[in-house]
């Protein structure tokens, strides 16, 4: 008996949704019922690549979804449905840029360093009225509602569910609060390996967004979604194993400033590869045109924005886009809620891995409060402030596409610019607030 039908017949499940994930982080599923999925786990389900964002023609032939059987993951809220996500393939190979791909090569190329990198993200996420229009809880209004434990509570019901829900598929979930926006909430669940870490990433989006429709309201991730509130990030803190997952490859006292913080030489080097393809990485970690408001912002009414504004690391301080929280890992405070969730990691390892190889400096240690105090530090490397920015960096880093893969990095590129093309031709109330009388 196939794996998957297997899963259906000791669970009860009646469906499973072959899922996949595209360019522009989109979930698309089929709804196939248990009596079909045996072939369809060796066969993959049959996609129209044209109709989801992979940069695929209408002459393309059919592109069939692979379903991972490892990850594939019981409904909760559902328990009749599963969740597999797939590997794309066309024409017997892998299709090159279809994200959970990217992520894969990257995992195999770590892998043949005998390296296992293993992530934990923080995906921050608003619940908003159904219309999105407002936070759903009027009385949450506070200036710094960061763990208002009131709100928190008004919203027991969506965030005990969705933990509860992560308590039974055994991710170690192990805190829950009330974010630094009015409406904001994250959930932190422990780190494993980068894909499993991406799998859960975008089921957790899924199950929050299930879970809040549910309850009547609509939860996102969009990175700025409140002018002048703080945005969702999705921070993601990353360490570097042996293959046996056993030693931590970062902790150990190597030389310097990232030594003093309790980082290893590989760990600095890894480290250096971040620092040094900083600018290419916003397209993927930043990818909308709406990130830009949350990252390179002004101050939000809670104080801070909490988002980097700079190319600059620290150690435990909350300012700079690397932070180093403690030995042996770190944590990109860059990435936002729209970020890929293959992507994401996949670009992470890619600059990782190159500085592994290129034995990377990631520069000094800057300790200070870069809100209050970057004015001073005038050879800090700013941020893109939009989206064209980042994907004309991102092309311009052809080491880096080319770890990532050529043929992934220009329909990517090429995808991310038909967006800002869009984005432009959008005709704003702004546009004629400031020109009508010139
Ligand atoms: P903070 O808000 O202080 O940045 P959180 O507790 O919200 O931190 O999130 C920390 C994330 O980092 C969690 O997903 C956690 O499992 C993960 N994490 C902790 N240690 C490591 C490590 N060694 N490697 C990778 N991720 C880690
Ligand atoms: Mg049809
Ligand atoms: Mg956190
Ligand atoms: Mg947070
Ligand atoms: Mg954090």
């Amino acid at each position: 008996m196939s794996k998957l039908a297997t899963f259906a017949a000791e669970r009860g499940v009646k469906y499973f949704m072959i899922s996949y994930t595209d360019l522009f982080g989109g979930q698309r599923a089929k709804l196939v019922p248990a009596q079909a999925i045996a072939e369809m786990e060796t066969e993959g389900a049959a996609f129209a690549g044209f109709a989801t964002w992979l940069d695929l023609t209408p002459a393309h032939p059919d592109m069939l979804a692979v379903p991972d059987p490892a990850a594939a993951i019981q409904l909760p809220w559902k328990p009749e449905v599963a969740w597999v996500p797939a590997n794309c393939v066309m024409d017997g190979g892998e299709v090159a840029q279809a994200p959970r791909n990217v992520l894969r090569r990257m995992v195999a190329a770590a892998a043949d360093q005998g390296l296992r990198v293993k992530t934990g993200v923080e995906a921050e996420f608003f619940l908003l009225t159904p219309e999105g229009d407002a936070i759903s809880d009027g009385f949450d209004t506070a200036e710094k509602p960061c763990y208002d434990q009131q709100a928190v509570m008004r919203r027991y019901d969506v965030i005990a569910e969705v933990c509860d829900y992560m308590l039974g598929l055994g991710w170690g979930p192990y805190q829950n609060d009330h974010e630094d926006a009015n409406g904001q909430f994250e959930m932190n669940w422990e780190y494993d390996d980068a894909l499993v870490t991406a799998d859960r990433h975008s089921f957790f989006k899924f199950m929050v967004k299930s879970v809040a429709e549910k309850h009547g309201l609509r939860a996102t991730f969009m990175p700025k979604p409140v002018e002048g509130l703080t945005g969702n990030g999705c921070h993601t803190h990353i360490s570097v194993w042996d293959m046996d997952g056993k030693t931590n490859a970062f902790a150990g006292k190597g030389k310097g400033p990232t030594g003093e913080v309790g980082l290893s030489k590989q760990g600095a080097h890894f480290l250096g590869g971040i620092m040094a393809h900083g600018e290419a990485l916003p397209a993927i970690t930043n990818p909308t045109v709406n990130s830009y408001k949350r990252i390179n912002a002004p101050r939000t009414v809670s104080g801070a924005t909490w988002a980097p504004n700079t190319l600059t690391w620290t150690g435990n301080n909350r300012t700079h886009m690397v932070r180093v929280p403690g030995p042996g890992r770190f944590e990109l405070r860059l990435p936002d809620g729209a970020a890929n969730p293959y992507l994401l990691q996949a670009a992470i390892i890619a600059a990782g891995l190159s500085g592994l190889k290129s034995k990377a400096d990631p520069g000094p240690r800057l300790d200070i409060d870069m809100y209050a105090e970057g004015h001073t530090v005038t050879d800090a490397k700013r941020l893109p402030l939009n989206l064209l920015d980042a994907i004309r960096a991102f092309e311009a880093d052809t080491a880096f596409g080319e770890m990532l893969g050529t043929g992934f990095a220009a329909s990517y590129a090429k995808l991310k610019h038909r967006e800002w093309l869009s984005y432009t031709a959008h005709f704003s109330q702004w546009e004629k607030d400031t020109t009508l009388d010139i």
